[in-house]
């Protein structure tokens, strides 16, 4: 199977930050990453922040996103954001399905699918997690509910749908947590993903990266992100600190 040539380190700010902390935040992380150049860093900021994310990092190598995305292009939905707004502000990559939103807004697979869609269609980068709650981890079905997941975006969008993607595998259980996946675990899911992508079409897999997610903090990031199958990490508490976040980002760089 093709490896990808540079990892990727995702930072997903949830419903955090002000004005005054992303300032420092993201002056912060353009300092201490500037030389940088065989990883790519993204931050997924709270829609507001786009502007600000974009203003100070502009000049940077890091890459700017958001959380989330409307289903639709434009009209009456009131309080949604659209893929052409959050273009309009320099993002190129969005989350979507994360599970912290598809419990507490009830969104189905299909939802997520459109989402999936029409991040690609605005050109950006879908961060798409996908991962199994500890329910079914312990019934040992976290493959099929994984595979469910995406043959729903498979199924509604072609085979094609895939390319210049990331999947994040993010177990429920793991985020939020402190207790990670095992190593073992992760392997065994991305190499899974990666499998499953390469039978449905192989020529996706050249340009799909396939990350893990929760609980990846400064101790276990260089363990985790040099695993054969893993291309980088989705990361949540740990994107707040800049120490923190640096410190990760250093870590994995010196894996290639
Ligand atoms: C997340 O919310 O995507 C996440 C991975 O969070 P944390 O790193 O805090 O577990």
């Amino acid at each position: 199977m093709p490896k990808n040539i540079k990892k990727i380190i995702i930072g997903n700010m949830k419903m955090n930050g002000s004005k005054e902390f992303n300032e420092s935040l993201f002056s912060d992380l353009k300092h201490n990453l500037s030389a940088i150049n065989n990883l790519d860093i993204v931050l997924c900021v709270p829609y507001p922040y786009l502007y600000q994310a974009q203003n100070i990092l502009a000049k940077s190598n890091l890459f700017w996103g958001s959380q989330n995305v409307a289903k639709y292009e434009d009209g009456a939905f009131t309080g949604e954001v659209s893929a052409s707004m959050l273009k309009e502000f320099g993002s190129q990559f969005v989350i979507v399905g994360h599970s912290e939103r598809s419990t507490a807004y009830c969104e189905s697979d299909e939802n997520i699918a459109e989402k999936f869609n029409i991040v690609k269609k605005f050109n950006m980068t879908p961060i798409l997690c996908v991962g199994e709650t500890h329910i079914e981890r312990e019934a040992g079905i976290m493959e099929s509910v994984v595979s469910s997941q995406l043959d729903t975006i498979i199924n509604l969008y072609g085979k094609s749908i895939l390319n210049n993607s990331i999947i994040a595998y993010e177990p429920i259980w793991a985020i939020g947590s402190d207790h990670a996946a095992t190593s073992e675990q992760i392997q065994k899911m991305c190499s899974f993903i990666k499998k499953l992508v390469n039978k449905v079409s192989p020529a996706n897999l050249k340009s799909l990266k396939v990350i893990y997610g929760g609980s990846v903090n400064s101790k276990n990031a260089l363990q985790l992100c040099s695993l054969e199958s893993v291309d980088g990490a989705l990361i949540g508490r740990a994107s707040l600190d800049e120490n923190e976040f640096s410190n990760i980002c250093q870590q994995v760089q010196r894996i290639l």
